[in-house]
């Protein structure tokens, strides 16, 4: 078993924040992801599994534990039947398919995550989500044993999965798409809006608060007033409330500090209180 020590997070996160990994680790295979977890519980170390870094927020502090980089990358097709790796890109499967002319996935098209995180997140857009045409996932537990979860097994909701309350890494699902010839049309008028709708090509994790129900967090940010405010490196970004940027100095900190002050002065204007979507994994940790 060969950890990498020290290695920055800020490297592994679209966000381009967080300190060190205490151990670090990228798996390929599923025997050595099975290797690793085992390794992990035996010695009672607490592991986190990391795919794109699109959706966390790590700590200034970096990782207590060993961050696992899910690389089990590949994708096979038959007759509409998607399987994927856990590492897959998400927003590529997205492209690929729409291209391919099946429909079920344009929405990924621009999503930054890999297909795992997605999943762990049911990730969305434009009315869909990963779970619609998710048919099951493969998954080591903390055991390190493989299991099979049809998606009858599965609970999902907005921003939501039941791996949220299991320890251990997905580490392929096979997705049912249906043909249809307006699917790459759809798919690039998708990628197109939400280029110029979001601060594509600047360092953030997406929409960093959940929608409140039949509410737009953004909306809400914009007209509390918040629009481009700053705390340190921290920017809430002019083109859409609800992202904050790292303007290039920001600490996980700075994040932080600019993400309550915006809760508190939504909730004082409109008595909502946002909640986050971005994932802020603190330094020591049980989560997996
Ligand atoms: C510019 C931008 C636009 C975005 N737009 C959207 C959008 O439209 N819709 C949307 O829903 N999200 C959006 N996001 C957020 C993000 O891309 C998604 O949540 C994505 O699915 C996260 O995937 P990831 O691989 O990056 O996960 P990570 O950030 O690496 O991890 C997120 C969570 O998933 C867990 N996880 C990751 N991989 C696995 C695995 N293999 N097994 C178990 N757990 C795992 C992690 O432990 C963590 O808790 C956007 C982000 C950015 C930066």
């Amino acid at each position: 078993m060969h950890f990498e020590e020290g290695k920055k997070l800020s490297e592994l996160t679209t966000f381009g924040l967080g300190g060190p990994a205490k151990f670090f680790i990228a798996v390929s295979t599923i025997e050595h992801l099975q290797e690793v977890i085992r390794y992990a519980t035996q010695n009672n170390i607490p592991f986190f599994p990391l795919g794109k870094g699109s959706n966390v927020l790590f700590d200034d502090r970096g990782f207590h534990g060993i961050v696992i980089l899910n690389k089990i990358s590949f994708c096979e097709e038959n007759a509409g039947e998607f399987y994927v790796g856990a590492g897959y890109s998400f927003s590529l499967l997205g492209t690929q398919t729409a291209r391919k002319g099946w429909a079920g996935l344009e929405f990924a098209s621009g999503i930054p995550g890999s297909v795992g995180g997605a999943i762990y997140m049911n990730a969305g857009a434009n009315g869909g989500e990963a779970f619609q045409t998710l048919k099951e996932v493969t998954f080591v537990n903390e055991e390190g044993a493989l299991e099979t979860l049809t998606k009858d097994k599965l609970s999902w909701g907005y921003r939501f999965s039941s791996f949220h309350h299991k320890k251990g890494v997905i580490v392929s699902a096979k997705f049912q798409l249906t043909p249809c010839k307006e699917a790459r049309g759809k798919q690039l008028n998708i990628i197109d809006y939400r280029t110029k709708t979001q601060p594509y090509g600047e360092m953030s994790a997406g929409c960093i608060f959940r929608n409140p129900p039949q509410n737009s967090a953004g909306r809400l940010i914009e007209e509390s007033g918040l629009k481009a405010c700053e705390k340190g490196g921290a920017k809430v970004s002019p083109l859409h409330a609800n992202f904050i940027v790292n303007t290039g100095a920001a600490t996980t900190q700075d994040v932080i500090a600019l993400a309550s002050h915006i809760q508190n002065t939504v909730k004082e204007k409109t008595g909502i209180k946002l909640e986050m979507e971005v994932k802020v994994i603190p330094y020591q940790t049980e989560i997996s």
